[in-house]
């Protein structure tokens, strides 16, 4: 007999086919609930799409690298599809001297010369002495603290600063401290005890999580937001926080990016996946050799130059600029949305957070529990 009492077509209709939605989705389908997932862009996965050009896997929406500490984490990807055992290792191009990243014996001894830790630590402490401060309020100062002064103004300021816009004496000092300092000859970007990239790509983790479940692209949920709640008990909403609100209390900011690629007939542009270029005067932060993500062996290349600049409406908000008037204003979305239980938000846009893919599995998962 039907079922009299159920008045909506979906338990679930998700906004946002990235991965917090589609992770929600996965999760929801297990236990018996219908979903239905929609996303404005015209395919599903969010910012970790590829796009396949000369067989190469191109990160759309820039470089991608999976790492997380948590094993039940890195199972859960591994399920849909396995990952390769790549480890980032960017380079550092400051007024065309290499400098290898995150910071390490090698940057010191391309720095200073120095070859061990003693006399690395010496220099550091030296400059720390002289142009230290007690409490670091700052991104400037954080930074200046754990690696001194030459450090922070060959291969920090003036990348921190194109990439955000903002004077590094104006952003909080978290976001440097996202990268490791290390005392041994390692170039291993992350700490994570697990870290590659999917065989194949990262539309096929999209695919395995969204097996099975409706989605329809090409749609913006706020157009038509009355409609699309009708459908759904609940409705998990992953974009902007601010636009769900209109803006009522005014606009948070966030960074955008501008990605140009170019084909070369080439095997190997760069010898490297990613290159950054640490110098003010250089309008791009990196470039992007995709293949090696894969480490592939196309005779030609694609490379990506990645500019930033700030957000305005119609652009793809990319990165919350998590500084405290923006935290402050974040506040007061945060308490409207906690205000109704038909409406749960989350990821890097509605929850106005500088998250990690792990995190946002991390978080969707969390979420979904209480299904
Ligand atoms: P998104 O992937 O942004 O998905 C949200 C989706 O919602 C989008 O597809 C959007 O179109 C859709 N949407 C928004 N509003 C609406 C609407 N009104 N109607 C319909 N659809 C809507 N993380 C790592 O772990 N390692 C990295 O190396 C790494 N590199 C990164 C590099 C860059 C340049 C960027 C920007 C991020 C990087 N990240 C990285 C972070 C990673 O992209 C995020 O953690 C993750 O993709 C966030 O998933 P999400 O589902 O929250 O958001
Ligand atoms: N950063 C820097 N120089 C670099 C790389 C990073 O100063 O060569 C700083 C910059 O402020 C950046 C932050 O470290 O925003 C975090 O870097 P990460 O690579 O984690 O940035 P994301 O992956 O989010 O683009």
């Amino acid at each position: 007999m039907a079922d009299v009492t159920k008045k909506y077509t979906y338990d679930y209709l998700i906004v946002g086919a990235g991965l917090f939605g589609s992770v929600f989705a996965h999760e929801a389908k297990k236990k018996g609930k219908k979903c239905l997932i929609v996303d404005r862009r015209n395919h599903t996965g969010g910012n970790t799409f590829c796009e396949n050009i000369e067989g190469i896997n191109v990160h759309k929406y820039g470089a991608h690298i999976f790492h997380t500490n948590d094993k039940k984490i890195w199972d859960y990807v591994n399920q849909f599809v396995p990952f390769n055992r790549y480890t980032n290792s960017p380079v550092a191009n400051f007024k065309g001297k290499l400098y290898n990243l995150p910071f390490n014996m090698n940057t010191f001894y391309q720095m200073w010369g120095t070859k061990t830790p003693n006399e690395a630590k010496a220099k550091i402490d030296e400059q720390v002495q002289e142009f230290g401060t007690d409490r670091p309020m700052n991104l400037e100062e954080q930074a200046i603290n754990l690696v001194g002064k030459d450090i922070y103004e060959k291969l920090i300021k003036g990348y921190t600063e194109k990439q955000w816009g903002r004077k590094a004496t104006e952003l909080p000092a978290f976001i440097i401290k996202r990268l490791p300092l290390r005392f041994t000859y390692d170039n291993n970007y992350f700490n994570d005890k697990y870290q590659g990239i999917p065989e194949g790509g990262y539309n096929l983790l999209t695919e395995g999580l969204l097996e099975g479940i409706e989605v329809r692209l090409g749609i913006d949920y706020l157009q038509d937001r009355e409609s699309f709640d009708s459908l759904a008990e609940k409705v998990v909403y992953t974009g902007n926080i601010d636009e769900f609100f209109n803006c009522q209390f005014g606009q948070l900011d966030y960074r955008t990016l501008r990605f140009e690629n170019e084909t070369h007939e080439m095997e190997n542009y760069q010898g490297n996946a990613v290159i950054n270029y640490t110098e003010y005067e250089i309008p791009y932060t990196r470039i992007i050799e995709h293949k090696h993500f894969e480490f592939g062996k196309q005779k030609k290349t694609v490379i990506t130059k990645e500019f930033s600049s700030e957000w305005e409406n119609g652009a793809e908000p990319y990165y919350p600029v998590n500084n405290d008037k923006n935290n402050e204003l974040y506040k007061k979305y945060k308490a409207l949305a906690d205000a109704d239980d038909k409406y749960i938000f989350g990821g890097r846009l509605a929850e106005y957070k500088y998250y990690d893919m792990h995190q946002v599995i991390g978080a969707a998962l969390k979420k979904s529990e209480s299904i």
